[in-house]
């Protein structure tokens, strides 16, 4: 059986070396991301267990667990040559802004602790293992929350609207554990973002507080 593999956009064997379906689902942990996706277990072919944001499995944006996948990625990356490939010139992008200190953007980004975690600027393979394809020349690489780096849970591709969304307009509020976007705390709620900012500034908003983000 051939699948498309959504990590490169290339078509994988699976039937090769590896069963179809590759992520067995376990168990809800419970826990949920900053953007308030459910984090689930699931077990990996290869046999090792591991937790992902269960829509990411769901529609088929992980497919194995984290070694797996830049084991994979990393033979494609050899085979395809993508270092000329859109992802990778967003990768050292990244890398030179978040770790090169002569680079004219560092100030914004590592040197205000904005930072690519190690296995990722390592790694090539790593990083397009867990980001897949670039899907359009509009999308670039966001972060959620700009309080954070570049690092698992923290990016996704997203167009220019989209960011838009999550600029420094965006209000962000914590329950004390987790940080949320305002507008996904209304619709939890079922009330409207403008109820919820009035409610947030009375101190009603369901215990939910202002989470105070720095300059980024
Ligand atoms: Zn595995």
């Amino acid at each position: 059986m051939t699948r498309h593999y959504p990590c490169c956009g290339l078509y994988l064997d699976l039937n090769r070396n590896m069963g179809d379906r590759m992520l067995t689902f376990v168990s809800y942990t419970g826990n949920k991301t900053a953007d308030g996706h459910k984090i689930a277990t699931f077990r990996c072919g290869c046999g090792t267990v591991q937790d992902f944001v269960a829509s990411r499995v769901k529609n088929g944006y992980a497919n194995f667990c984290k070694q797996c996948s830049t084991n994979i990625v990393a033979e494609k990356v050899k085979t395809h040559g993508m270092k000329y490939s859109a992802e990778y010139t967003t990768w050292s992008g990244i890398k030179n802004r978040c770790k090169n200190t002569t680079s004219k953007d560092y100030h914004r980004y590592g040197g205000s602790g904005i930072l690519m975690c190690d296995e990722w600027a390592n790694s090539f393979a790593s990083f397009f293992a867990y980001l897949g394809k670039k899907p359009s020349s509009k999308h670039s690489v966001d972060r959620i929350d700009n309080n954070k780096g570049y690092e698992p849970g923290n990016v996704r591709w997203a167009t220019p609207t989209e960011q838009a969304q999550n600029k420094k307009n965006t209000t962000y509020v914590t329950d004390g554990e987790n940080v949320y976007r305002i507008n996904e705390v209304a619709k939890l709620l079922n009330i409207t973002r403008g109820a919820a900012h009035l409610r947030l500034k009375r101190g009603k908003l369901d215990g939910f507080t202002t989470h105070t983000r720095m300059e980024s």
